[in-house]
């Protein structure tokens, strides 16, 4: 089964192509409504920073990912209001790290970060029925989100009805286009929401 009407509008593995798409795609939606207040949500681990035991296994020093930094910049710079929604779970402690974290790589101008509920036990499920509510809430209430970037499809796709777990969604795509996605950028837009997500790899290129 296939989530009906999921439209694929980028899919590459060039990171540049993928950055140069979602900066075309701001500008565009910028230029069509010059002075509304719209929102960019983006995820934290391995979307803008990446996690320590990835840098560890790609013995990397710097753990800044480019198209997330990228979109960020471009994001502020065209007047997105940018959220950070993360699956770190909710202390006072997780909170000021983040915080600090986000500060020291440059991320510290954002207009809210949403961390998960400690209470929650953190499945894919649990995530993504938290990070769709915190989608839908700033949407309602924020402003209207017009693109979401992640590296787990929970990051984008909202949880299906009937409490269809979005881990399907990974599949749903492998059969729409017969390859694997975790290596891949992907651009895609569900019917009835108005934000295009993005995902980016979820494994080490
Ligand atoms: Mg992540």
């Amino acid at each position: 089964m296939t989530r009906q009407g999921l439209k694929v509008l980028l899919d590459t593995d060039d990171e540049q192509e993928a950055t140069q798409w979602i900066t075309e795609f701001l500008t565009q939606v910028r230029q069509e409504w010059p002075k509304k207040p719209l929102g960019v949500i983006l995820d934290i681990d391995n979307t803008v920073i990446m996690t320590p035991s990835r840098r560890r296994a790609l013995g990397v020093t710097s753990p800044k990912l480019a198209l997330g930094t990228a979109v960020y910049a471009e994001a502020l710079r065209l007047g997105f209001q940018v959220y950070f929604v993360t699956a770190r779970g909710h202390t006072e402690q997780v909170r000021q790290f983040t915080e600090s974290e986000l500060q020291h790589y440059g991320f510290g101008q954002h207009e809210g970060l949403f961390l998960m509920p400690d209470v929650t036990r953190p499945t894919v499920e649990s995530i993504g029925i938290y990070k769709t509510a915190i989608r839908t809430m700033l949407h309602q209430h924020a402003a209207p989100i017009v693109l979401t970037v992640g590296d787990q499809w929970t990051d984008l796709l909202d949880l299906p009805p009937l409490g269809r777990p979005p881990r399907l969604a990974d599949q749903d795509y492998r059969l729409l286009s017969h390859q694997k996605t975790s290596h891949r950028y992907l651009a895609v837009k569900e019917p009835g929401l108005a934000a295009v997500g993005v995902k980016v790899p979820d494994r080490p290129m």
